[in-house]
């Protein structure tokens, strides 16, 4: 099992003053008016230079910024200098805000989506509000930014040309242990969220389920003070959170399932089938698509059975 971790240094940047330089340098003085529409806008997932400077425009420049924990966002906006006019935008009251949201756009205002960490919608609320503002016809701008699934995939060295991002397991073990069995298969890199209380389960759960062998990596509190990235196999990690409890916000990485190569009689089989209707080069190229095996493996096989046979 390895570790990295990075040692940081608080940052003694004044971030409002910077905030409003950039915004002056990029010949938008904040006073511009934004056309009306839902601006969906990334925010950090820890460090406060993690933000672009388009966000900061937008912040800036919005009538109206929209948010999970109204606390939490004003606290946020105010490290860059900003004072807003903050409406609660949440799980539990969406329903009833979405209207009274649409109807700020109506009028012509701009309105922008934040959550309390990274990309709003992942993980977040936000896309039954896109979705009305797509059906309503009213703009969506999206500014991207930091997200805490592809920092850590990005840093944890498991494959990342193809990944499922499976957000949060349920808490409850049942219906966690179904979950991961559905996943059991999948042939990418997984990509989950987790609170620390239950990472030790639940790395013994994808251990127990997905094989204890598979690779994978921890990445607690990244962009922050004490980030640090773990990696090992799913029982390797499962030992150590067993034993030491995680503070912090996380991110869990399982590498892909090990590609199912056909054995060598299931090859023959295979190769024997093809073969009665097939050239060699066209059987090999079939006996490659359905065992995943590379030509070279193949084709040595598949000329000593087409010998064998017309012999
Ligand atoms: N919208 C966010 C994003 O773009 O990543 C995710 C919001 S979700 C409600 C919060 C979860 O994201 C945390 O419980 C944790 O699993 C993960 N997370 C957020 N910030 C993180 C960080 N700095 N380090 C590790 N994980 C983080």
């Amino acid at each position: 099992m390895s570790k990295t971790s990075v040692k940081k240094k608080k940052s003694s940047l004044d971030y409002p003053l910077l905030a409003r330089k950039l915004i002056e340098a990029s010949g938008d003085a904040g006073a511009s008016k934004l056309p009306a529409g839902l601006y969906v806008v990334a925010t950090p997932i820890g460090h406060t230079g993690d933000i672009s400077l388009r966000a900061l425009v937008t912040l800036a420049s919005a009538d109206i910024v929209a948010c999970e924990d109204t606390r939490i966002s004003g606290a946020l906006l105010s490290r860059y200098g900003f004072k807003k006019r903050l409406i609660s935008y949440h799980d539990h009251n969406a329903d009833e805000r979405r209207p009274e949201i649409l109807k700020h756009i109506e009028d012509g205002e701009a309105v922008a989506l934040i959550s309390d960490a990274g990309m709003p919608l992942i993980a977040d609320p936000g896309y039954r509000l896109v979705r009305a503002c797509r059906e309503g016809g009213y703009d969506v701008t999206v500014i991207p930014g930091a997200n805490a699934a592809l920092t850590a995939l990005a840093g944890s060295g498991l494959p990342t040309d193809e990944f499922h991002f499976a957000g949060f397991l349920p808490p409850k073990t049942r219906a966690r242990q179904k979950n991961i069995g559905g996943l059991k298969n999948v042939p990418s890199t997984l990509v989950f969220y987790e609170a620390p209380q239950r990472l030790a389960d639940t790395l013994r759960d994808l251990a127990d389920i997905l094989g204890n062998e598979r690779e994978a990596a921890v990445a607690r509190e990244l962009t922050k003070l004490f980030e640090e990235t773990r990696r090992g196999t799913l029982q390797e990690l499962a030992v150590f959170y067993g034993a030491n409890a995680p503070k912090g916000e996380i991110v869990v990485i399982v590498g892909p399932a090990a590609v199912d190569v056909a054995p060598a009689h299931d090859l023959d089989a295979i190769l024997k089938n093809y073969l009665r209707t097939m050239s060699v080069r066209d059987a090999v190229s079939a006996a490659c698509a359905v065992t995943g095996l590379k030509k070279s493996e193949v084709y040595t096989r598949a000329l000593w059975l087409a010998g064998k046979n017309s012999g």
